[in-house]
């Protein structure tokens, strides 16, 4: 069928790619990627041969457009180079533009880094704040932080190895005492989820500079009205003493 076929790709392990990913890409007639050498190893890996276009966000409107155009009449795949398309990644221009012309759009699931990480981490995950990669200049940074400090949820970052200590030295500055997990090389061999303070993960990674590919999670701020349920809990007592028997 004609349209625009999201598709998820590994993070790491070329086993994390679902059937139905593979029989989309096997039966499609081009694949929108952001690199085609990157994707084409994974093409390879699968056995499978289409052409491939390279597309991002700085493509231009009239490649966006021509791209859109095509899909009136063919399958095309959108993959970026790991993980979920659009995440951290190109593509919202392309789906925004292709919804608007009318083409079917639809997204197949998979792997992303920032649920692994957020699964593994053991961090509360009732409520959480994905927000990509922090700036990397310290003032942009420090404010950024700052902003997240006042949510109440578990926020997830995208981190870089040469910026995972600076990261973790402003948000021990911006907000001391939360719970920290640092993700590293999800789903390959040296895979690794280490938890702790900013302060005391900062000191691990100053002596063990990291490689890799990271998620940073920051646990919630604690809970600041303890002290309200304490009073819930007194008054549905009283009630119920109160109640005749
Ligand atoms: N679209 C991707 C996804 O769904 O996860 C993310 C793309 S973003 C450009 C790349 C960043 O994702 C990396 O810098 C790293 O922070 C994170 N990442 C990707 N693969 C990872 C992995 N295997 N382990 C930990 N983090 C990973």
């Amino acid at each position: 069928l004609p349209g625009l076929y999201i598709v998820a790709t590994p993070i790491g392990n070329l086993g994390d790619i679902t059937l139905r990913s593979v029989d989309v890409l096997g039966r499609c007639d081009a694949v929108a990627c952001e690199d085609t050498r990157v994707t084409g190893k994974l093409m390879s890996h699968l056995g499978i041969s289409k052409p491939l276009w390279r597309y991002n966000d700085h493509s231009d409107e009239a490649a966006r457009a021509n791209l859109v155009q095509r899909m009136h009449d063919q399958a095309v795949v959108l993959v970026s180079d790991a993980g979920t398309p659009l995440i951290s990644d190109p593509g919202y221009r392309l789906v925004q533009d292709a919804r608007a012309a009318g083409i079917m759009v639809t997204s197949l699931p998979g792997a992303c880094a920032a649920v692994v990480g957020l699964t593994l981490s053991g961090l509360p995950n009732d409520r959480f704040l994905f927000a990509g990669f922090l700036p990397s200049k310290e003032q942009a940074r420090a404010r950024a932080l700052e902003e997240f400090a006042a949510i109440d949820a578990t926020l997830l970052f995208y981190e870089t190895g040469p910026r995972l200590v600076k990261s973790l030295t402003a948000i021990d500055a911006a907000m001391p005492a939360r719970q920290v997990s640092v993700a590293r090389e999800l789903t390959k061999m040296f895979e690794e989820c280490r938890s702790g303070t900013a302060a005391g993960l900062a000191a691990h990674y100053t002596d063990n500079p990291p490689k890799g590919e990271i998620v940073l999670m920051v646990g919630p701020p604690p809970q600041k009205d303890a002290s309200a349920f304490d009073v819930d809990a007194l008054l549905t007592e009283a009630l119920k003493a109160d109640k005749p028997s």
